[in-house]
């Protein structure tokens, strides 16, 4: 016991710790039976309540007609509490490019980034509040880890995007989310479980998932050997992106630091056993950092060391970098950004420049890459 003064932290509202509140979106099928147990309701409100959540993208109790009144509530406030808050929204794009900043239950926020174009719209999800990768051009990198989400925070970033792309309040009229891509905050697969549960949220049938074909939703890594291969094993036909940034170890390791653990072509021979085990072709993306990493003997490395492990299993994704705040680099060139792509497809290498959409509004996590073009 002491008398000494409570510190400030204490007077001002102190986050909740521990994990986020029971969700649905958590809970395998014995849990939720379990749960709806423990609620007094029958079995078959798992898939009633599924429906409501995965089909039709609504948390609102007063909508579920098809429930008994005095169960909606109940069901609600225990299965589906909202995680996620609405801090701000930034619109880039004459509207169809949406910023969402959320805070989650203890105060922690994160960001998603929706991204429409004709004919679909893509969903640029967080992983992790934060990230340890320390990627010195990457915004969030910069931030450290503060906490893993849960698969019920990821799953809720789309829920939102795809209720709001439905009602219409999306510019370009009510249409339908239909891809999705690991590219906002984190390293996915340092948080493998959870992002592991979402996934399987994302493609899974309704009314237990949202439906989206698994070859529209990509998993971007800096590239964890283990976790590419564990991903690997899964067999689930998602699209695998590695961040490489650089095809040479001395390079690599001061752009994406994790480079120190596993070296280019380890990281390159875990992307070409994915390929293998799944049949997917893999991104490499390469953020262009003007004098760092744009030159064309780079463009020719790179080119070599993916026509080294095969032919048609692979495509380059460039990107101009997204200068961050206080950020002493900047993007390339665009003849250099020209020459670069031109030296990989005379190589023989797909290459699709990524736009830089919302980059006025700082991507998501400030530096989101774009779905592929
Ligand atoms: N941790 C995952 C997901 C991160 S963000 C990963 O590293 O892949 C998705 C992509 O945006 C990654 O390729 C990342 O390197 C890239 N990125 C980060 N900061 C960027 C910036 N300032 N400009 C352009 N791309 C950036």
């Amino acid at each position: 016991m002491t008398d000494a003064p409570r510190p400030l932290q204490l007077t001002m509202a102190a986050p909740r710790r521990g994990k986020p509140p029971r969700h649905l979106a958590d809970l395998t099928a014995d849990e939720l039976a379990a749960a709806l147990t423990e609620l007094g309701e029958p079995a078959f409100r798992a898939k009633q309540l599924s429906t409501h959540y995965f089909a039709h993208h609504t948390v609102d109790a007063d909508a579920m007609t098809d429930l008994p009144a005095r169960s909606r509530q109940a069901l609600v406030e225990g299965l589906l509490p909202p995680l996620l808050t609405p801090v701000r929204e930034l619109l880039a794009d004459g509207g169809t490019t949406v910023k969402s900043l959320w805070k989650l239950h203890d105060g922690v926020k994160v960001e998603s980034v929706l991204m429409r174009y004709p004919g679909r719209a893509t969903l640029c999800v967080s992983s992790q509040a934060g990230c340890g990768m320390a990627c010195p051009f990457c915004a969030t990198g910069q931030q450290g880890l503060t906490r893993n989400l849960s698969a019920g925070e990821i799953v809720e970033q789309v829920r939102h995007a795809a209720a709001a792309l439905e009602a219409g309040s999306v510019a370009g009229g009510p249409g339908r989310l239909t891809n999705l891509v690991f590219m906002g905050m984190g390293e996915p697969l340092a948080n493998y479980k959870a992002v592991l549960t979402a996934v399987r949220r994302f493609i899974d049938p309704a009314p237990y998932g949202f439906g989206v074909s698994a070859r529209n939703v990509t998993v971007s890594t800096v590239g964890l050997v283990p976790a590419i291969d564990k991903l690997a094993a899964e067999k689930l036909p998602v699209t695998l992106a590695l961040s490489l940034h650089a095809p040479d170890d001395a390079l690599r390791s001061e752009i994406v630091p994790i480079n120190t653990r596993w070296t280019v072509d380890e990281a390159l021979d875990a992307a070409r056993r994915y390929f293998e085990a799944t049949g997917r072709r893999v991104s490499i993306e390469y953020a262009l950092i003007r004098d760092m990493n744009d030159h064309a003997w780079r463009a020719e490395l790179l080119a070599q060391k993916l026509l080294d492990r095969g032919r048609g299993w692979v495509h380059v994704n460039p990107i101009p970098l997204n200068p961050t705040p206080g950020s002493i680099w900047t993007a390339s060139d665009p003849k250099v950004e020209a020459t670069f792509v031109d030296r990989l497809r005379a190589a023989g290498i797909p290459t699709t420049v990524r736009d830089t959409r919302g980059s006025d509004i700082d991507g998501a996590c400030g530096q989101l890459a774009a779905e592929e073009a």
